[in-house]
């Protein structure tokens, strides 16, 4: 999850005008942050040999002053597989400045350059009345469910924000291009804006003339998220991919959510409810939902789904007493969703968050996912197609979070081979807490995890390629099994 940038900047505007003294509440600084990581995470043991860095919601916005120092900073980073984004904010040249800074910085010493351009997307809805839905009576009007602070509008009258956006990209685009910089890695986190299909957006398209005339069958669901998804994948391919592909052809460029998938979502941003009467596939008490293939359309480069422990979670599988398999079972599903359906040539990175995410204020505590099986996720993650980590979280958790990840991260470099090139080939799901085993072949390789959540101790026994392979129970351990010497399956 990353809070939306309008309420991030309201947010920032209360704390400044209203509560001066909130600034005394122990809020880490981002250099306080960054540094602590340098001072408590370890360096990798295993070279990271091209495979990519994590990302992270905190790893921006502070360098130290001094040229010298900042290369030793970005160095001790880079031994840690971490990566610094740069941040240009359109209209704001002092971030411009700090994002060339930066990246200037990694070129010299031969590290990707990397850029989180959320701010350059924002905002198709701007509020102005021609961005609004049009009542019977020729009134406009909004939708204010997604933020009270956002003015929701008419998915059919974005066309001529388009130009405006594009601008936005071209002016945080251009100076890198002018000072001989390349970027690498350009990602976005764009959430409320333009159109989504959930909360009272489907009640406010059907009070809307220009959108019933858009869509003549307004009320089938799915008629009405095929046509909202599509304007969608058009803007953030126009306006967004098409524009960074002009300057960097080679640019790795991905939205947060925005992934290969099986037509089934299995999890909800904190922004996000399903709307009265619309369709889902229960599973216990989640309420999954039809998802619109929004990925290939929009053109970006890499896979970015969203494996967060979300608070809902937990409470969605009360038939299981098992802790951690109520939050395993279903990260694993948004997991493999990515994993199994995104193209071999396609970088899959994933965005994770450990800690329970986006408690409702004085909602009942729910039981923390543990270490053991967070750790466990990502290792099937990585052996179920993912090439490399993001994370989001808030400043107090980053060393925790980044300290978990880097320690799966070092374990899984020791087969740095398998990482972007192996195939993943077990998808299995346990519908109770059980064995769970995930696989990467590389031609005759085959690189194993088996993780249970109860005590079965026998083998497990499946079919990859023409091959039988036994998976025998073996905790904490990631092992390779030759398929040569496995028996031939039965035709
Ligand atoms: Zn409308």
């Amino acid at each position: 999850m990353r809070i939306g940038v309008f309420a991030l900047a309201a947010m920032c505007l209360a704390v400044i005008a209203v509560t001066q003294h909130c600034e005394a509440q122990q809020r880490m600084t981002q250099e306080q942050v960054l540094t602590q990581l340098i001072e408590e995470i370890p360096p990798l043991t295993h070279p990271r040999d091209g495979a990519l860095p994590i990302r992270a919601s905190r790893l921006q916005g502070w360098l130290p002053e001094d040229d010298d120092a900042a290369r030793e900073f970005l160095r001790a980073l880079d031994a840690r597989g971490l990566a610094l984004c740069g941040h240009p904010v359109p209209g704001n040249a002092d971030s411009m400045t700090a994002a060339l800074r930066t990246a200037r910085l990694q070129h010299e010493l031969g590290l990707e350059v990397g850029v989180h351009a959320s701010q350059a997307m924002y905002s198709f809805f701007s509020g102005d009345e021609d961005t609004l839905h049009v009542a019977d009576d020729a009134s406009t009007f909004h939708d204010e469910s997604f933020a009270a602070s956002k003015k929701m509008g008419c998915p059919f009258r974005l066309e001529h924000r388009k130009d405006a956006i594009k601008a936005q990209f071209r002016e945080i685009l251009e100076p890198y291009l002018a000072a001989g910089l390349t970027i690498d890695f350009l990602y976005l986190d764009w959430e409320i804006d333009g159109p989504i299909e959930w909360n009272g957006a489907w009640d406010s398209s059907k009070r809307c003339t220009v959108c019933r005339e858009n869509i003549p069958e307004i009320d089938d669901f799915y008629a009405f998220q095929a046509a909202l998804r599509k304007i969608r994948s058009e803007l953030q391919r126009e306006c967004c991919v098409e524009v960074v592909q002009e300057y960097f052809p080679e640019a790795l460029i991905g939205n947060y959510s925005v992934y290969p998938q099986s037509g089934v979502r299995y999890w909800y941003d904190y922004y996000e409810r399903l709307p009265e009467d619309a369709p889902f596939f229960p599973d216990q008490l989640a309420k999954n939902r039809p998802w619109y293939h929004e990925f290939e359309p929009s053109g970006y480069t890499f896979a970015n789904p969203v494996v967060y422990t979300w608070y809902a979670t937990w409470s969605w599988y009360p038939r299981w007493n098992n802790d951690d398999y109520r939050w395993f079972y279903n990260l694993l599903q948004v997991g493999t969703n990515a994993g199994r359906h995104t193209p071999q040539q396609i970088p899959l990175i994933t965005w994770l968050h450990w800690h329970t995410t986006a408690p409702p204020a004085d909602a009942p505590e729910v039981p923390q996912m543990s270490e053991w099986a967070y750790q466990e996720l990502l290792w099937h993650l990585y052996l179920r197609g993912t090439d490399g980590l993001m994370m989001w979280c808030t400043a107090e958790e980053t060393t925790k979070e980044i300290g978990l990840m880097t320690e799966v991260m070092d374990a899984m470099l020791a087969h740095r081979e398998f990482i972007g090139a192996g195939e993943p080939v077990m998808f299995n799901i346990p519908d109770e807490p059980g064995t769970v085993v995930s696989g990467l072949r590389l031609a005759d390789r085959l690189l194993v995890r088996r993780t249970d959540f109860g005590g079965n101790q026998q083998p497990i026994r499946g079919v990859v390629g023409d091959r039988i392979v036994e998976v025998p129970r073996r905790d904490g351990q990631t092992w390779e099994i030759d398929l040569s010497r496995c028996e031939v399956a039965p035709q």
